[in-house]
Parts: C-alpha cells; sequence; structure tokens
C-alpha cells in the first residue's frame, strides 16, 4: 500500500542528529563472548531507560490503529533512537531506509544495540503469493512452506528481519475479514500449516541472511470476535480455548517460532495483552516459550478503552506483570516502566527477562555480529533472487483454486472453436487478486483473468465486459472498502457479450481489499449489483463458468443453481490469471480443498465440521420440531469443509484399521485408493476420527491426517497413516492432555463428509486395543 509518511520521518530521523559518538564498546561489533554471557554483560550496563527502550517499537508510519500521537513525534522518535530508548520499528523497509535507522542505533546511541525491523510480511513482500486463506485450500506443506521462504528472501534483502506472519487464529465466522489471513476453521491442518509458514520464514538457521524471525499472532483466540466484527470482544470456553484455539500455536512454538502477537480481544473478560493466564502461565511457563511477546498495535494503551484500567502507568504495569515483553506503538512501556521499577512495582529481574528475550532474538538473528546484514541484498531483482520459487508459487496459486461445482464437465473448457465471453467487474483487474496485506507491492502487478485467458495458447475467441463497477476507484489499505456503485450502464454491453458467446466466464466476488483487517461484513453475497448482473446473463445464456474471486466463504446459495460450474478463485496473487487459465483449459487439474465451510445462509454462522452432537442431533423424521435444527434451513452447509472437485474422479476402497502393538498405543489404516475418472488427478485423502465418549465431550468427527496422491486414469494407490496418542487424545477442561478409552470411527475420503469408515475400540489405560469390532459402511 501507499506510505508517503515513513519517507518523511526517515528525513527527519537522519537530520536531527545529536552529539552523541560511538562507543568503543558498541554492541554490535562481533563479540567475543558466547551469546548468553554477551547479553548477560549487555544487560549490566544498561539503564532503566534502555532497558525499557528495548520493550519500545515504533512504526515510522501509521494505519492501523488511532495511535500515531502515542509514538510521538518524528523528532521525538529521532531522539529515542539516539538515546537507545527504541528496540524495534515497525513499517520501515527499505534497504537504504533500515540501513539509515541502523546506523543511527549502533553508531550513534551509547550502547550501539541494533534494531529489530518488522513488517506485516503475509503471503509474500514484492511478489505475492495467494492469500494465506487459499494456500491453506492446496493442503500442500511444503509449497507452502517455499512461499513462506520466497517471502522471507524477498523481505530480508529489504532490510526487514521480523514478519508479522503466520496468522494461526482459527476462525468459524467468515463475516471476519481477516479470514483471509489464517488457514481456516480446523485446528489439525492450521497447525501443520502454522509449522510450514514458521520454518518457511526461519529456514534452518535463523541468522542465515535470507531468513527473518516469524511471529504466530493473535494469542490467542482472536478469531472468535462476536458477530465476526473486528476488535470485538470474544468469549470462547476453556474447552475450545485447549482444543481449538492454542494447538496452533504450540505447533509454531514447537518449531521454535521466536516471537508471538497478543490481540485486541478478551479472554475471560481480561484483554489479551495484559493476560497472564495465556503470556505467562500457558505460553511461557507450560509450554517454555523462550523468545519474547509483542503487543498488537496501541494494544497497551486500548486497555485503558477496554475498561480493564484506570490510566497509562497502570496499563503499562498490569501488561508487562503479565508477560508482555514489548510494547507496539503506545509508548507506555518506555514511559512508565523505569518509574514503576523504581518505586518497587515490578522487580528489575523481571525487566532483564524480558530484555534478555529481545536481545537473545537479536542475537539469534545474528544482528550482533553484523547489524546492517539485511541491508545488501536489494540490488538484485526478487525475481532474480529466486526464479525457481516463483514458478512453485504459479504451482500453488493453481492448487489453492477449489473447483465448487461442475455440472456437465463445463470444464475444462476445449482450447478452440468456442466464443468464450468474460464478463465481470474482476475480469482485468489487476490489484485485487493481490488481495489485502501486499504492502511492499506495485498496485497492479497481478496477472489479471482477462490477462491470463489472452495470453493462453487456445485459440478461442475472447470477448471482455466489465458488465458493473464494483468500487469507485481502488481502495487504498485504510479506506472503507465496500462502496456501492448503482451504475448500470455496462450491463447491456455484458448481456449482449454473453448472448453472443458459446460460454461465458464471470469474474466475480470481492475485491481483494474487502477482506482482511477492518474488513468485516455482515451480508455476505456478492457485493454490489453482481447478482443483478449474473441474473441477467443468466436469462441468456445458461453455459456460466463462475469464477470467485474471494477472501473468506461467501453465501452462495442464491445464485449457485444459476451457474454450471463455481471455480473458486480466492485471490491468487502475482499469477492469477495465469493459474486460472491454465486450470480452466486443463493443464492444470484443481485438487484444492476448502479449508473453511461455507453456509447455506448467513444465519448458520458459526458453522463447522467439527461441531458436537448436542443432545438432539438431527431427526429423520420431518415433523419433529424438538431436535437441534432451523425450521427455515437445512443444518448442512453448501459446501462443507475440506470438499473440492477434480476434473476427475476417485474411488475410496479396502479400508482396514488394525493396532499396533508396542509400548504406546498407535492404529494404523491402510486404504487404497483408484482414480475413476478420465485424467490424471491430485486428491488430497482425509482421515477424520471421532471418539465416542470422553471426560469432555468430543467433536462428531475431526481431521487427523491427510496425504496427497497424484494418480493417472485407472491408476490405484495405497495409502498409510499412522495414528499415536497424539493425534488420538483432547485437552480436558483443565488443560491437560486426555487420552482415555473408548470407541473410535475412522473415516476416510474426499472431505469432511466421508462415509467410508471403521470402528475399533481402543483402550488407553493398558495401552492395549481390544479385538477389532469392524463396522464397515
Ligand atoms: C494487526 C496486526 C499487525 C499490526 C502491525 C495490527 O493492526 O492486528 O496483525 O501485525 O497491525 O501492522
Amino acid at each position: 500500500m501507499i506510505k508517503l509518511e515513513f519517507l518523511v520521518g526517515i528525513f527527519l530521523l537522519v537530520i536531527l542528529p545529536e552529539n552523541i559518538k560511538a562507543m568503543s564498546n558498541s554492541y554490535w561489533e562481533p563479540k567475543q563472548t558466547d551469546s548468553v554471557d554477551h547479553i548477560r554483560d549487555l544487560l549490566s550496563k544498561m539503564t532503566l531507560q534502555e532497558k525499557a527502550g528495548q520493550l519500545n517499537q515504533y512504526s515510522n508510519f501509521s494505519y492501523t490503529g488511532p495511535a500515531e500521537e502515542n509514538q510521538g513525534e518524528a523528532s521525538i522518535r529521532s531522539r529515542h533512537l539516539r538515546q537507545g530508548l527504541i528496540g524495534a520499528f515497525l513499517n520501515v523497509h527499505g534497504a537504504e531506509n533500515v540501513r539509515e535507522l541502523q546506523r543511527i542505533a549502533v553508531e550513534e546511541s551509547r550502547l550501539g544495540i541494533p534494531l529489530l525491523f518488522g513488517f506485516d510480511v503475509i503471503h509474500g513482500y514484492k511478489s505475492i503469493s495467494p492469500i494465506p486463506l487459499a494456500e491453506a485450500a492446496s493442503w500442500d506443506l511444503e509449497l507452502i512452506r517455499t512461499s513462506a521462504s520466497l517471502a522471507a528472501k524477498e523481505a530480508t534483502a529489504a532490510g526487514i528481519n521480523w514478519t508479522f506472519a503466520p496468522m494461526v487464529d482459527i476462525s468459524r465466522d467468515p463475516r471476519w475479514g481477516r479470514v483471509m489471513e489464517g488457514a481456516g476453521e480446523d485446528p489439525f491442518l492450521a497447525s501443520q500449516i502454522a509449522q510450514a509458514r514458521v520454518k518457511g520464514f526461519q529456514g534452518d538457521r535463523l541468522s542465515d541472511s535470507h531468513t527473518l524471525a516469524a511471529c504466530a499472532k493473535h494469542f490467542a483466540g482472536y478469531g472468535f470476535v462476536e458477530g465476526g466484527r473486528e476488535y470485538n470482544t470474544s468469549e470462547f470456553s476453556n474447552h475450545t480455548l485447549f482444543n481449538t484455539v492454542l494447538p496452533p500455536f504450540k505447533a509454531a512454538v514447537d518449531v521454535g517460532v521466536m516471537t508471538i502477537m497478543s490481540g485486541f480481544h478478551l479472554l475471560n473478560g481480561i484483554p489479551v495483552s495484559a493476560n497472564s493466564f495465556l503470556q505467562k502461565e500457558i505460553l511461557k511457563q507450560k509450554w517454555e516459550f523462550d523468545g519474547f511477546i509483542v503487543s498488537d498495535w496501541a494494544t497497551v494503551r486500548e486497555l485503558m478503552v477496554h475498561g480493564y484500567t484506570g490510566g497509562e502507568k497502570s496499563s503499562a504495569e498490569k501488561a508487562f506483570l503479565a508477560g508482555l515483553d514489548m510494547d507496539m506503538t503506545s509508548g507506555l512501556f518506555l514511559k512508565h516502566i523505569p518509574t514503576l521499577v523504581e518505586e518497587g512495582m515490578i522487580e528489575e529481574e523481571l525487566l532483564d527477562e524480558a530484555v534478555y528475550r529481545i536481545l537473545k532474538v537479536k542475537d539469534d538473528l545474528g544482528l550482533f555480529d553484523d547489524p546492517y546484514k539485511y541491508c545488501k541484498g536489494e540490488k538484485k531483482s526478487p525475481l532474480s533472487l529466486a526464479p525457481k520459487l516463483q514458478s512453485k508459487v504459479l504451482q500453488l496459486a493453481e492448487r489453492s483454486a477449489v473447483l465448487l461445482k461442475n455440472r456437465e464437465n463445463i470444464l475444462p473448457l476445449a482450447s478452440s472453436g468456442l466464443k468464450v465471453a468474460v464478463i465481470g467487474p474482476l475480469g482485468n483487474d489487476k490489484t485485487s487478486p493481490l488481495g489485502n496485506w501486499r504492502l511492499a507491492a506495485k498496485e497492479d502487478q497481478a496477472t489479471s483473468l482477462w490477462e491470463g485467458l489472452s495470453q493462453h495458447q487456445a485459440t478461442n475467441e475472447l470477448t471482455f465486459s466489465p458488465g458493473v463497477r464494483l468500487l469507485e476507484k481502488s481502495p487504498a489499505f485504510s479506506q472503507a472498502a465496500v462502496i456501492n456503485v448503482s451504475d448500470t450502464s455496462g450491463m447491456a454491453d455484458a448481456v449482449r457479450a454473453a448472448e453472443q458467446a458459446d460460454v461465458v466466464i464471470l469474474a466475480m466476488g470481492e475485491h481483494g481489499m474487502m477482506s482482511g483487517e477492518g474488513r468485516s461484513r455482515a451480508h455476505l453475497n456478492l457485493p454490489g449489483l453482481q447478482s443483478k448482473l449474473l441474473n441477467a446473463i443468466h436469462e441468456v445464456n445458461e453455459n456460466i463458468v463462475l469464477v470467485l474471486n474471494t477472501g473468506r466463504p461467501l453465501v452462495l446459495t442464491d445464485i449457485e443453481s444459476k451457474v454450471k460450474a463455481i471455480l473458486l478463485a480466492w485471490h491468487l496473487g502475482d499469477h492469477h490469471g495465469q493459474a486460472l487459465a491454465n486450470l480452466i483449459y486443463g493443464d492444470a487439474t484443481p485438487s484444492g480443498k476448502l479449508p473453511m465451510t461455507f453456509p447455506r445462509a448467513l444465519g448458520q454462522i458459526p458453522i463447522y465440521y467439527n461441531h458436537y452432537s448436542t443432545g438432539r442431533p438431527s431427526s429423520a423424521n420431518p415433523r419433529d420440531v424438538f431436535h437441534s435444527h432451523y425450521s427455515d434451513e437445512a443444518n448442512e452447509p453448501l459446501y462443507p469443509f475440506g470438499f473440492g472437485l477434480s476434473y476427475t474422479t476417485f474411488s475410496y476402497s479396502d479400508l482396514e484399521v488394525k493396532r499396533i502393538l508396542g509400548e504406546e498405543t498407535k492404529v494404523q489404516l491402510t486404504i487404497k485408493i483408484t482414480n475413476t475418472g478420465p485424467r490424471r488427478g491430485r486428491e488430497v485423502v482425509q482421515l477424520y476420527v471421532k471418539k465416542h465418549y470422553a471426560e469432555t465431550v468430543q467433536p462428531v468427527r475431526a481431521l487427523k491426517g491427510f496425504q496427497s496422491v497424484l494418480l493417472d486414469p485407472e491408476e490405484s494407490g495405497k495409502l498409510t497413516f499412522t495414528l499415536t496418542s497424539t493425534e488420538l487424545g483432547y485437552y480436558n477442561a483443565q488443560g491437560n492432555w486426555k487420552c482415555d478409552s473408548s470407541p473410535f470411527t475412522f473415516f476416510i475420503g474426499s472431505n469432511s463428509n466421508a462415509k467410508l469408515s471403521e470402528t475399533i475400540q481402543l483402550d488407553f489405560s493398558s495401552s492395549e486395543i481390544l479385538p477389532n469390532q469392524h463396522e464397515n459402511h
């Protein structure tokens, strides 16, 4: 997005020198001692103010919250930088810009401690991958890891050493615009993806110059904001906290994520930035997390607005004592912590611990050896940095699309002899496919669908007509995202084009800036005049392929019957048009699977596949009122979690479930899968488990494994899954891991409605599985 203020900020920082000379013991000089001694030595030399300074993060420009005034003027930032009172910046990027601020920190401040530079590298830096929710639909962990590592390569070449990603918030509410940033509704899938992303960003060695520190956010439960409204309060049980919300964070911690970000919401009535149960007890004590926790934007200051504290000083005190280490943009840690220590309200050892955690991340990044290590590589263009990775990102875009419907096998299209009308406001849009969070990209760098189809080798006759507009103009990051347009003047032209075509490809949905932070929606239909246009086109041509652009599940019930195919395109990034053209013409075969349920009606939300049974599950008797249902809508979604079609078909057979004897109870499942259709295709085989009863009730089924297999027509493959107590247990209400005996049913198939199943009794107390009670359905 557009960032003008940061240049001004940098300018002010540079022209306000102070007469502080670089000290000879500057801490960026290659260290002689090992890192622990080195940091302890540094700590022993720091004043209280300098310690609080390490906990202080300023933004060099602002747009995600009303905190600008609190970070002080650029002149104050400049003074603080030279006084060693800033530990990190966010929203500074570009090797030269970073170098200049780093230079001031290490050469002009008393101790010369290098800075961290954080940035929202969410799904790419300059090169943009599919939005994270789309990437999750690929279920391809290796490609997702690669995408994160490409982003790390580009961002580190531009001076960034810390990304505020991955967002690992589970959400069951597509009204929340930030679902585009996450991996969907399922804790198992999201945990695997969290690990792939952290590994991609942090690489094998954090000290390499092309890896950066990752940050799992927003700790914890931000995906449960009520009504899906951004920045709203949240309400969920411990049961949900332990089994649904926390697992992806734990997964990220297990692979060494360096930082964690808190959020804007509450847990048990306490804002999470001041929640010691979450930050201290769970994260730092129970999980032994040894990185640091950063607040979200100004959340320390917002403690007052929540009604949790009565003033700035108690906000700083409560958040710090609850385990928060770094204050993003409030400036309150810097302002109050030294006094709080002097007054005995905060023990200095606690402050030292927080500072240690931050210095340790700097040290692990190698900043004490070379503070300029991330400021050297921007001369190369991003593409030449990683051409191989770029082709992987195209592959990832192809794998991220989900085929939701394909009546009469209208897709793939023949490559010649057709008149194809491309219609819709998103058909030739080169910015929307970038989705939200693409702060360093060029506004129009994506290939549009129209470009992708036009550049494809197919020889069909193509026309393009937008029909209606979706937005008055391309929205900047901070502008309202949905602007209703009433202009219908382009509709007649679009309908005429449809009338003359054999096939209509409709490019509709949400503009890329209609989802993301601050983009909650109360209606999940096609925005603006798009449904009207769709209906008008349906009157003259029924051969409609809907290419659905969106950052979240939409309610498609009214339009679904009017189109023959729905190809869910999300926002696929730079290669959007090319990937879609490859899919539409069958050079690539769709294999994406939904990471979030698509509801039938808005009133079903929150809707998710791994719900509980209830005491009164659905009844087969239509006259029965007294069971859990709606009088006016089915309970089932339009498209379930895990769903996605291919251009070929697969059959599943020969499910075998057996125990493996040994010290630990293990279950092994084997399944035969056969490509029964006409084309080569990839299937994501999904394994769901139902535990029949337990100390706390368990979901009707829960994803516990998946594997992807590529098969030629008539080819079969045999897959094996092994489950241990890690997959078969759960957390009880106290957060303790439990694995109790029960019958277990294992479902295997192509989505969360998989029918093929087998039930066995597992006895964990004796690590034995009782004789199989086969029950094939
Ligand atoms: C968002 C964070 C983001 C931060 C910095 C906040 O408004 O909630 O996810 O990392 O801004 O840009």
